[in-house]
């Protein structure tokens, strides 16, 4: 099947023009052709809409991404340990990046861990050493 394209006037192939549900015969009017040219210079018309949209379209993608990122916590873990595995000085840089990054933040959790369990690390090392009596 042939159409005739409404803004250049050649007749092409039905699959040279844009699929379009709404129009008489499931096509486009215009041929690819000329959408993509008229597009092109749209998107040369309007560089801020170009801009927005391509912005819409990244906030989606980490949107997205995040997304993706809660629902396969496990795999990212998984994927995580296999980078590590694979790039091991890489992996201990950055940990030791992180820990002269948040050492103060590291040392005073490691320090109220040990106020709120020394009771109960005492009662343990007695305990231990009754047993083993
Ligand atoms: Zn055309």
């Amino acid at each position: 099947m042939q159409r005739t394209c409404r803004n250049c006037g050649v007749t092409k192939e039905a699959d040279l023009f844009v699929r379009n549900a709404t129009s008489h015969g499931g096509r486009s009017n215009t041929c690819k052709a000329c959408r993509s040219a008229y597009s092109l210079e749209w998107q040369r018309d309007n560089p801020e809409q170009v801009q927005a949209t391509k912005h819409k379209y990244r906030e989606r993608g980490k949107e997205k991404a995040h997304e993706w990122h809660l629902k396969n916590k496990d795999r990212c873990m998984e994927q995580a340990r296999a980078w590590r595995d694979k790039n091991p000085k890489r992996a201990r840089e950055y940990a030791d990046g992180y820990y002269k990054k948040n050492r103060g933040r590291i040392l005073i959790v490691a320090a109220a861990w040990y106020q709120r369990n020394k009771e109960r690390l005492k009662a343990e090392r007695l305990a231990e050493k009754d047993g083993g009596d």
